[in-house]
């Protein structure tokens, strides 16, 4: 069975203030002749990393419009989710080996996820490379069937999409997160370029009273009145947590009193996140001022809210990013972010106004040494970040590219499919 996952309703009448009445009004045009669509999504899991974060806003506001949205999760085993990060990883970058038996898990296991496929649609919404061989299992289900890769794509390790070419192939569109990101040899799909988005609503974005940030850190046992640096990311070897410990350690040698706090959940189809956070908690032992912390010692989106406001610099020194949400996340909430200058992180830091573009651990503690020691500069990017996100990176535009990608696949209006434009950045 794929379960279904159910989530909280909202009104797109509630995201005005925030997006701004055109924007609505364009994504009610959009959804006008939808109206009644079925659409279900699908993804691997309900908890945990940047995909589970954007369907419930995405699937309830469908719904608010009207549209009979789902989102549903494959049902998979630690012995494919294993597979599939490692798939993950070598699309990402070398290297990737696939043995026969893991070609075996994977396939065995995407086979029941077609048998427990039922119901009808009009737009399937397939997220990701886990269930991505449900189109090529199921050529005959109903619908239009779009591959939303949320993935970096740029460096991937051609085994790894060897395994993955035909099975995208399979499907009538792919929305990849960068124009960049989509592979010469993908033929086939309608290529819709849409960034992913954050929710102004949820509990990790909306607005905390005063002082409860400073408070919730306390808690934790940071000290709110000492400089505090933040990187929120699973533990995940391209998220450079060990190279984030090495930045934080040469700021120190400036600035004695900072702190540094790793926030990392555990998602369910992640079984490196433990082999990862015991590596880093081996990297740090004994140091009083860095503070690894995880789903598990209780910190939820509202922790990771107020740890994102109370912070001044987060980080986000990835190796490859699809995305990387916690970007937009912080700079919606005002603080400059140094980040690493590779995938979808210069599309919302934009060099020298929202943040510090990073290509090293040395730029890193630099960016994060020149932040520190200028809080004219941080409230300046704080104050721009919080534009760029609110123009380009909330769930509305989102959702607007996605109802002009419907829109395009059922009137087979190439002109309306999404380029991802954001602002003439690149
Ligand atoms: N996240 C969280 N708690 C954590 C670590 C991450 O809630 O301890 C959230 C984070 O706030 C963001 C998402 O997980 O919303 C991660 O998305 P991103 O695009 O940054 O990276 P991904 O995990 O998809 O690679």
């Amino acid at each position: 069975m794929l379960e279904p996952v159910a989530v909280a309703p909202r009104a797109l009448v509630d995201y005005e203030p925030h997006a701004g009445a055109d924007a609505l009004a364009e994504v009610r045009r959009l959804a006008e002749p939808l109206r009644g669509a079925r659409i279900l999504h699908v993804n691997a899991t309900a908890y945990g990393g940047g995909v589970a974060e954007l369907l419930p806003a995405m699937t309830a506001l469908m719904r608010n419009l009207r549209l009979e949205a789902e989102w549903r999760v494959i049902q998979g085993d630690d012995a494919f989710f294993a597979v599939t990060k490692a798939l993950h990883n070598g699309l990402q970058g070398p290297p990737f080996e696939l043995t026969a038996g893991a070609r075996e898990t994977f396939e065995r296991a995407s086979e029941r996820f077609a048998a427990a496929f039922e119901g009808s649609y009009d737009f399937v919404v397939i997220h990701d490379p886990q269930p991505v061989a449900l189109r090529r299992l199921l050529p005959d289900a109903a619908g239009r069937w779009i591959w939303r890769c949320h993935i970096e794509l740029t460096d991937r390790d051609p085994r790894a999409w060897a395994l993955l070419r035909p099975l995208v192939q399979a499907y009538e569109a792919a929305i990849y997160t960068l124009a960049a990101y989509a592979p010469p040899d993908a033929e086939g799909p309608l290529l819709a370029v849409i960034a992913p988005s954050i929710d102004p609503l949820s509990p990790k974005n909306a607005p905390l009273e005063p002082g409860a940030a400073g408070a919730a850190v306390r808690r934790f046992g940071l000290d709110p009145a000492r400089p505090l640096i933040t990187q929120v990311s699973r533990f995940d070897p391209w998220k450079d947590p060990l190279g984030v410990v090495d930045a934080y350690r040469r700021v120190r040698k400036r600035f004695p009193e900072v702190q540094l706090a790793l926030v990392g959940s555990m998602a369910s189809d992640d079984p490196e996140g433990q082999l990862i956070h015991a590596e880093v908690m081996r990297a740090v032992a004994g140091e009083r001022d860095v503070h690894v912390l995880s789903n598990l010692d209780g910190v939820g989106a509202p922790e990771v809210n107020a740890f994102q406001r109370a912070s001044d610099v987060v980080v986000q020194k990835s190796l490859r990013e699809g995305f990387g949400l916690t970007v937009s996340e912080a700079l919606w909430k005002g603080t400059p972010v140094v980040g690493g200058r590779v995938g979808g992180i210069p599309i919302q830091v934009v060099d020298g106004e929202t943040g510090i573009l990073v290509d090293s651990i040395d730029d890193c503690a630099d960016a994060c040494a020149r932040l520190l020691a200028d809080p004219d500069l941080r409230r300046r990017m704080g104050v721009a970040g919080h534009e760029r996100v609110r123009r380009h990176f909330l769930v509305t535009r989102e959702l607007r590219d996605h109802l002009a990608l419907f829109l395009a696949l059922s009137r087979g209006d190439p002109s309306l499919i999404p380029t991802g434009d954001y602002g003439g950045r690149p």
